[in-house]
């Protein structure tokens, strides 16, 4: 996904500290910690159905799939641009799902980035050479 993006495009740098700081909260508030199994509100009709194809008007999806989905569909206004908050929104549901994959076995890696959280782990490691590389300890 960021292969074709220009060097210097700012997603690479605010992508790094989106995550790297919902980490960081969520050490002190591991209860909030995004699960993939976890039923939220359908991001593309926001619970509103009406024949909304990405959750089959079941208006609850897991995780895991509205992240994917809302990705796969609007991932392109993160480096093209969009109407005034589509990649707000974008941004922040592609920061969420890294955050959540960070959790799981291996982390998760989107081109130089790489976030893994590790409970073995007992402090908060931030390289910026690349691969950038964020690792927290849950507790
Ligand atoms: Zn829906």
């Amino acid at each position: 996904m960021l292969d074709g993006l220009p060097a210097g495009h700012p997603l690479i740098p605010t992508l790094e500290m989106a995550v790297t700081l919902r980490l960081l909260m969520l050490q002190d508030h591991p209860e909030r910690r995004p699960k993939a199994e976890d039923m939220i509100l359908c991001l593309e009709c926001q619970g509103q159905g009406k024949g909304c194809a990405t959750c089959g008007d079941h208006l609850y999806v897991r995780r895991s799939e509205a992240y994917s989905f809302y990705i796969a569909a609007h991932g392109d206004v993160l480096m093209y641009g969009g109407k005034p908050g589509q990649a707000a929104k974008a941004f922040n549901v592609l920061a969420e799902g890294l955050t959540m994959m960070a959790y799981y076995p291996g982390g998760v890696t989107l081109g130089p980035l790489h976030f893994e959280v590790k409970p073995e782990w007992t402090r908060v490691v931030h390289k910026t050479e690349p691969p950038s590389k964020v690792i927290v300890n849950p507790c």
